[in-house]
């Protein structure tokens, strides 16, 4: 028999919780009966490289409830420090997998973010998927600064259990840490690209791919001219971090 994986696995100095999909489903459903306000995130190469030169966006994420990783390359680094996550819970079927438990148990989620006729697309897909969905609201992800307060107060005014934001990182992540205790909504998630992939806007990468780690491909071939740079920098940034940890590591 195989030994029990740690529960939590340190990397880059972030506690990751290392939890399948479906436990994580059940960890989101004990949080929001819990009476507390939590807030989850995803790792991946965008965030721990965003994180080295933003200490909010660090402060936000390690004041994260339950914290998972959404990108193999992350999962590759755990398996070279030989403290293997055991699977990678991406945003976007997470965020499905919640919409169907928020279904089942008659929990009412508040959706934000995207352009409107994404997210108003979005509703629609998610009725006739799981035609018992409560939704508490929803609304676009683009406003003035000064209408900030507006939505934190409409949000809490329709008492939500969940709330969705999908408006990018580190965007959503600080929008989410700032605001969540003043929202009062148990259970807060930043989704990014979910809302487009869910209304059919964006594509997801076909099964093999995804089981090879190759998402960023697919979607580097979909978005070239806005992604090529990034995916450069980023993963140089990424390369250095991750030898950096190593020697941190054997020292
Ligand atoms: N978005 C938004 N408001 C903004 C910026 C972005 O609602 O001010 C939405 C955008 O329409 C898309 C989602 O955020 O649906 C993800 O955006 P992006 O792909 O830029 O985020 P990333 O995945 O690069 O973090």
């Amino acid at each position: 028999m195989k030994p029990d994986l740690p529960k939590k696995v340190t990397l880059f100095g972030v506690p990751i919780d290392n939890l399948t999909m479906a436990e994580v489903i059940d960890r989101i459903e004990a949080m929001i009966g819990d009476g507390g306000i939590h807030q989850h995130v995803v790792v991946n190469v965008d965030k721990i490289v965003k994180m080295e030169s933003n200490p909010s966006l660090r402060k936000t994420v390690l004041d994260c409830d339950l914290i998972t990783v959404d990108g193999q390359p992350v999962i590759w680094v755990s398996r070279l420090f030989k403290c293997p996550i055991k699977e990678r819970v991406t945003g976007v079927d997470l965020f499905n997998a919640l919409m169907g438990r928020c279904a089942e148990r008659g929990l009412r989620p508040y959706l934000l973010g995207a352009r409107q006729e994404i997210v108003a697309k979005t509703v629609d897909v998610l009725k006739a998927m799981y035609p018992k969905l409560n939704l508490a609201g929803w609304r676009n992800g683009y406003w003035a600064a000064d209408e900030e307060s507006k939505i934190v107060q409409d949000i809490k005014e329709a008492k939500p259990d969940v709330l969705c934001m999908a408006v990018g990182s580190p965007k959503q992540e600080l929008f989410l840490g700032k605001w969540k205790q003043e929202m009062h909504v148990p259970f807060v998630m930043g989704v990014g690209g979910s809302f487009d992939v869910t209304a059919g806007v964006l594509r997801r990468a076909p099964q093999w791919m995804q089981r090879l780690g190759l998402e960023w491909l697919f979607r580097l071939a979909q978005e070239p001219r806005r992604l090529w740079r990034r995916y450069l920098n980023e993963d140089m940034a990424f390369f250095r971090l991750v030898w950096r940890e190593w020697r941190a590591k054997r020292s």
